[in-house]
């Protein structure tokens, strides 16, 4: 009887556990979904899975779910042509990697089978993305959709999101998708790179049509880790979602509640690191929580403030601002953070300041100067009450904010604490730090391959013909070429597909016979430095270069660093240029030292190839130092960031001790100026010469741009030409008698 009854037992529990098919290709994948029942688990073998559209769509129950699984974690390989649906109720699908490959959809992994068949109950885990992109850099796609109700994400890995398009969104744009309770927690959102344009956020819960519905989403124990998209790491668009204990580790962005209302924000870590644009909480709407939060080395101004609090629209439509009502910012600790932004973005539009919000028991320690912050309207709508701060220094109001040296330490986590807080002010977050290790999987590696330069071989490279493409050709990621000295001739072109440098310290001269010399192709990134580039030779047709990017979009960001340099004779035909990008490409960094360009018909850098006017462009970062552009007949520079978008950083410049002399005049500029900027947040151009020169044309708009000119003079050169608000200038000088030394006492124009 006894053995009778364990039988019965062991039969029940078969059941219980399920059928387990190892399937190894695409048609046993669908047949063992067709055949799935409560219990069962489907195993995809291991190995490569190529073009595989997973449909998973089954019924599993509470108590037994249908499990889709790697036959071993990280060792099952969907790449190409791939995507996967999930649709029904409780479904898992765990340890897959999708890798070398994109979705041919715009949603890689989709709650959803189509609009009428939701997930529900379902759950992605230990699921890596590598980057899984498609090679359009503006083709939005979506990794990780979420639709249905009562969906996990947990212990996912996120890496190397390139293209437009958010990394993992909830979606409510149904009545089945509304009051969700998804649970997305415990996961690794790895690097993504500034994408230069709107659509690079992180995480979204919502849509501005759908933000008045509740969501009710909880996002904890996440670990966002670089993710520099755009000013948004996470965007909450709908109502009633906890953010909490989450670390963000040197993000260029912030936690942004850009609609939606009740939206609770506690216990989140955000480390900058004293990285630029590091920022942390905005809050805009109303009924908004934010407590417990601890911020430390954060960066950022205006919308990257560590702490943002809005200005809105009255009578907002659902997708500009509503003002700020309602809300609570308290105990939340701000360690070394460079600004605190209240009434954010006020102007004509967003008029209206917050109301009845509360700024209490916050904790503002600095180490050195006292705490910054910005006000740009009328605070009173706000109530400080019992914040702390530990420098003399300007506070928003007298009674709000209490003065006292404090003595801090930094716990287990390394944050820091006071030894003594009798007034209960600032974060305590004991055991609620989320750290790397506990997100994401044990299996895959979190950080990707560095591209830096010059970590790799020093080849030397002979002089002659094509042996510069040659060893280019020949070459690994972060090495450097070293030009032995001589004459090299190029009837090839010379393609950059990875991080490399080329450097002479001989007298080395480049020339060539096609129309460019160095194209950059997607992952390339180049340092010259010593060379001398001779265009002599080249085609004799116009629109020649000498380096250009790919003519393709890009999706991957690349850095150009030109160091003691020569490029001369860039004058075969017309418009000639030094720098030639296309469209859909983006420049991390363009850097160009101690160089010199003479005798160019085209311009040098020409950045200004995205006319659409929504706000993408083509270089956040652009650096000209010490260098002389001489008898150039376009511009030495013209950068364009067209439209009224606001959610990316927008170009930064700085021309330092350069000289620019007969530049600009050439009939074929097509901005008639020798400087040209147009929509650029960030300029300062100092200490330069500019002779027999066209003028310096600057337009300003989007957000609030600053552009500086000082310490400049302007022999034979038109005044500066500036459109817009956010200009100031000082020490302008316009004869060559009058132009003294510059702000270090230095001599304007470049130093020998
Ligand atoms: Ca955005």
């Amino acid at each position: 009887m006894r053995n009778l009854f364990y039988l019965f037992f062991i039969l029940i529990n078969v059941q219980a556990l399920g059928v387990e098919r190892l399937v190894k290709t695409d048609s046993e994948l669908k047949e063992a979904i067709n055949m799935a029942k409560p219990g069962d688990e489907i195993v995809l073998a291991n190995g490569v899975w190529n073009n595989t559209e997973i449909l998973f769509s089954a019924e599993g129950t509470e108590k037994k779910p249908i499990v889709l699984r790697a036959q071993e974690n990280g060792k099952v390989f969907i790449e190409k042509q791939s995507n996967l649906r999930i649709s029904g109720q409780y479904l898992i699908v765990k340890g897959l990697v999708f890798r070398n490959g994109f979705s041919p959809t715009s949603e890689l992994i989709s709650f959803k089978k189509d609009a009428k068949n939701l997930a529900y109950n379902c759950r992605l885990t230990e699921v890596v993305i590598d980057n899984f992109n498609g090679p359009e850099r503006y083709s939005p796609e979506a990794w990780v959709v979420l639709y249905g109700k009562n969906n996990r994400v947990d212990h996912c890995q996120f890496i190397d999101k390139r293209n437009q398009g958010v990394t993992l969104t909830v979606r409510l744009n149904s009545p089945e998708s509304v009051e969700n309770k998804h649970l997305i927690d415990h996961n690794y959102f790895g690097f993504r790179q500034n994408l230069g344009s709107n659509g690079g956020e992180t995480l979204r819960i919502g849509t501005s049509h759908y933000s008045m519905m509740n969501s009710q989403t909880i996002v904890e124990f996440n670990y966002f880790d670089r993710c520099d998209g755009e000013h948004e790491i996470i965007s909450n668009k709908s109502n009633q979602n906890t953010y909490r204990y989450n670390t963000f580790f040197e993000c260029q962005g912030t936690l942004t509640m850009r609609h939606g209302n009740e939206t609770l924000v506690e216990g989140n870590t955000f480390l900058g690191n004293g990285k630029a644009f590091t920022g942390g909480i905005r809050i805009i709407n109303e009924s908004q929580t934010v407590i417990n939060n601890y911020c430390e080395g954060l960066t950022g101004n205006r919308f990257r403030g560590a702490l943002t609090i809005m200005n809105g629209v009255p009578n907002s439509p659902l997708n500009r601002y509503v003002p700020v009502k309602n809300s609570v910012a308290s105990n939340n600790t701000f360690v070394n953070c460079s600004y605190i932004e209240l009434c954010a973005g006020s102007d004509a539009e967003r008029s209206q300041a917050p109301q009845s919000t509360t700024v209490e028991n916050n904790l503002f320690y600095q180490s050195q100067k006292a705490q910054q912050f910005g006000l740009y309207d009328d605070i009173s709508g706000i109530s400080f009450k019992n914040n702390l701060v530990n420098q003399k220094g300007k506070m928003p109001t007298e009674s709000g904010f209490k003065l006292t040296s404090v003595k801090a330490e930094r716990d287990a986590n390394g944050l820091l604490y006071l030894t003594n807080n009798p007034d209960n002010v600032g974060a305590k977050l004991e055991g609620k730090v989320t750290t790397r290790e506990i997100t994401g999987v044990s299996w895959y590696p979190k950080e990707k391959d560095s591209k830096a330069f010059g970590i790799g071989k020093v080849h030397d490279v002979p002089a002659g013909l094509n042996t510069l493409s040659d060893a280019v050709a020949k070459s690994k990621p972060g090495d450097i070429l070293n030009l032995t000295g001589g004459a090299y001739q190029q009837t090839k072109l010379v393609v950059i597909n990875h991080t490399l440098s080329i450097i002479s310290s001989k007298k080395s001269e480049i020339t060539y016979e096609n129309a460019v010399l160095f194209t950059i192709e997607n992952g390339g990134s180049l340092l010259l430095k010593g060379l001398t580039m001779d265009g002599r030779s080249s085609l004799d047709s116009p629109l020649n270069s000498v380096i250009s990017t790919s003519k393709y979009s890009m999706n991957q960001n690349y850095r150009l660093f030109i160091e003691d340099c020569e490029f001369k004779n860039l004058d075969v035909n017309h418009s000639f240029n030094v720098l030639k990008v296309a469209a859909s490409t983006f420049a991390d960094t363009i850097s160009v030292k101690n160089s010199l360009f003479k005798n160019v018909t085209g311009s040098v850098l020409l950045l200004d190839r995205e006319l659409d006017d929504i706000g993408i462009y083509n270089a956040e970062t652009v650096i000209i130092e010490n260098s002389v552009f001489e008898d150039v007949e376009g511009s030495a520079l013209s950068m364009y960031r067209g439209g009224s978008d606001e959610s990316t950083t927008a170009g930064f410049l700085e021309i330092n001790h350069c000289q620019f002399k007969n530049v600009g005049h050439g009939t074929k500029n097509p901005v008639n100026s020798s400087i040209n900027l147009w929509g650029i947040q960030n300029t300062e151009i100092k200490n330069s010469l500019f002779v027999d020169a066209k003028p310096i044309k600057i337009k300003l708009i989007v957000g609030e741009p600053s552009s500086v000119v000082h310490d400049i003079c302007l022999v034979n050169t038109g005044k500066i030409q500036v459109e817009g608000e956010g200009f100031s200038s000082q020490n302008i000088y316009e004869s060559a008698s009058s132009c003294v030394n510059g702000d270090d006492g230095k001599p304007l124009g470049i130093i020998k």
